[in-house]
Formats: C-alpha cells, structure tokens, sequence
C-alpha cells in the first residue's frame, strides 16, 4: 500500500514555501517582461531571499547548495511552485536547467562539474538541452539524426535541433548527437557539452508556442561543424539513450507537479468568481452546470495529483 501521509518536516517545509510566495512572488507576477521573465536584478533579490531562506532548489542534493528532499519531497514543493509562473526560477527549479543539474550530478566528471554544474546550481547562468529534432520524431529518439565525429581531440557537431527551451543566453547546451550510426538503436547517441560561445552553434528563432514563450524561449538551433574538445562528452560513448531516460524521468515529476499548482490555482479563481459574479439576480455559484463543471475539475486534478504523488513515491 502507498503511505499518502506527509512527514512533519515537509509539512515544515510546505508551510515556509507557502509564507515566501504570499509575501514576495505573487505580488510580483506583473513585473514579468515577456519572453524574459523578471527583469535581473529583482529576480536575483528573490531568489537570495529564497536561498537565505535554505529553500532553494528542491530537486538538488545539499552538497549542491539544494534541498536534499527525495521525489516525494519535490513533487510536494513543485506543487506549491506551480502556483506562479515566476516562481520556479525564484526557488531555482525551473526546467531545463532543473534536469541539467541532475544530469550533470549523475554523468559529468569532477572538472565538467566545477565548470558547468557549480555555476549552474548557484543560479549564476542557464543552460539548454537539445534532443529534439524537426525532422524526425521527439518521441522516438533513436532516429536521431545530428551527428558528433571525433576528430583528432575535437568533436565536430552537425544538426539541426527546435523547441529548445531556454537557449537564447544560455551558457552552454547538453547535445544529445549520434557518434556510432551503426551501433544498436539505444547505442548510438551520445551527450557533449556545447558552451554557447562556440563558433557553429547558431541559434536561428524562438519557435511560437502556446502563451508566453518563457525565458530564453523554445528555439530552432544549428549546428554547423561546431567543435568542442572531446573532453565535453557527457558520460560514455554511446550513454546518451541512457541518460536521457535517467535526465528526463524525475522531470517528468516536476513538471507534471507545477502543472498541477498552476490547475489548483485557476480552480481556486474559478470558485472565487463564481461566488462572486452573478447574473440573473444570483452567483454563478447557483447555477446547477457551473457546479457539475467545478465538480468535475476537482475530480480531474485530485485523480491527476494521486497519479504524479504514486509516480514520486516509485522513485524513492
Ligand atoms: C514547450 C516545449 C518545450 C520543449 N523543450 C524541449 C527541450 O528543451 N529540449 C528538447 O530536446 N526538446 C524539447 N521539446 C520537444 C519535445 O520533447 C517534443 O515535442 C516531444 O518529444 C514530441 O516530439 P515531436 O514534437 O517531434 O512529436 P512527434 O514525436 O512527431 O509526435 C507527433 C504526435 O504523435 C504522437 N505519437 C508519437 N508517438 C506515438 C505513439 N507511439 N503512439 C501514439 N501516439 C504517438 C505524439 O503524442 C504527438 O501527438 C519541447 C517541446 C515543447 C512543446
């Protein structure tokens, strides 16, 4: 059976994320900058509150500068981070340098950590992963087609990459490229680091998305005999497969459990205006189809939540 209850100290630590967005994140919803987020210098304030607060980064280990909390833990935080679309970044959470960092705890050696991972961490840059490709399916990564060939003691990187969120000033992007096509389907990709600055990685446009497209946006990149030194590969030849599923699965979570925040909260205006607003000389609340209507999200996002809380535990 699954143990739904919450220990005390994540009950703590719920309470303390709660009591932060009351007093400093909703109330700077409105000074978001589209496609950029919060201007710098008041997101980085908030984010020193949230750190001085021992609440940054939930998804990392303490050693990281994070929380050290597990899945269970993450999901229930994400939950409250969700609320507010700023708010990942404030409590340094957001994707996709959230699973960059994990990423980089689980695969890189000890330099690519002090240079990529310590910087990334603390929140002091960001950072972009390219998997996905427009001519073949995301959904099946075997079919990549952006290759690395290892020359002398340089990869050179040809591709075409898009919806890759955040890489307008990223500092560098984690490639998932193929370095043995003959290799079976799982083995053929592999993951190198890319620092932006390297000449061949071409950022062409901000694919349009549904509502804002975030910071950095989701963005169609070239790669153009891009060379790196072959000491960015990320893990082993031929790993990328592997460290795709172990980079996005705990993702997932993440994702999944903001959405969840973001649903909560629209259920909650939903029910403030419905008691608010009236029309035929009583509340919408009255209406006998806006009830089943509100019945009904309330199943959904209580059914949704149970799944990603069953998901979490599995992880543990
Ligand atoms: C906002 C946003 C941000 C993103 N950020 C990143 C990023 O940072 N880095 C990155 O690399 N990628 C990113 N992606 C890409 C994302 O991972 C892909 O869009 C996703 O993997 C799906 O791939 P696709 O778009 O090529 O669709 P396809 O794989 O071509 O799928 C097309 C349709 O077919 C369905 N389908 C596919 N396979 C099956 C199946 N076996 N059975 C039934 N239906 C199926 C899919 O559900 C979909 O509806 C992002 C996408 C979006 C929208």
């Amino acid at each position: 059976m699954i143990d739904f209850s919450i220990s005390p100290e994540l009950e703590d630590i719920r309470r303390r994320i709660t009591a932060l967005m009351d007093e400093y994140v909703y109330q700077n919803e409105d000074k978001v900058i589209e496609h950029e987020g919060l201007p710098v210098d008041l997101e980085r304030e908030l984010q020193q509150k949230v750190k001085d607060a021992r609440l940054w980064a939930p998804n990392l280990p303490k050693q990281w500068g994070g929380m050290g909390i597990g899945y269970v833990g993450q999901a229930l935080v994400n939950e409250i981070i969700g609320r507010s679309v700023i708010a990942p970044r404030v409590f340094g959470s957001a994707a996709p340098d959230a699973g960059n960092a994990e990423l980089l705890i689980i695969a890189a050696n000890e330099a690519q950590q002090e240079r990529y991972l310590r910087p990334l961490a603390a929140g002091d840059v960001r950072s972009c992963f390219a998997m996905t490709e427009p001519e073949v399916s995301g959904s099946d990564p075997t079919g990549l087609r952006t290759t690395a060939v290892r020359k002398g003691s340089e990869w050179v990187i040809n591709g075409h990459k898009w919806f890759i969120s955040g890489a307008i000033g990223s500092a560098f992007a984690i490639v998932m490229a193929v370095t043995d096509a003959s290799a079976e389907p799982r083995k053929r990709a592999s993951m190198i680091i890319v620092p932006a600055e390297t000449a061949g990685f071409e950022i062409i446009r901000a694919v349009g998305v549904m509502g804002s497209g975030g910071v950095g946006g989701h963005c169609e990149i070239r790669f153009e005999n891009c060379r790196v030194p072959a000491e960015n590969l990320l893990g082993k030849v031929g790993e990328g497969f592997k460290l795709a599923q172990a980079r996005l699965g705990p993702g997932r979570i993440q994702h999944c459990m903001r959405w969840l925040g973001a649903a909560e909260r629209s259920f909650e205006m939903m029910c403030r205006y419905a008691l608010e607003r009236e029309s035929f000389g009583e509340p919408l609340a009255n209406k006998q189809t806006v009830q089943n209507w509100i019945a009904d999200s309330a199943a959904e996002i209580n059914a949704a939540r149970i799944a990603a809380k069953t998901r979490a535990s599995r992880f543990r």
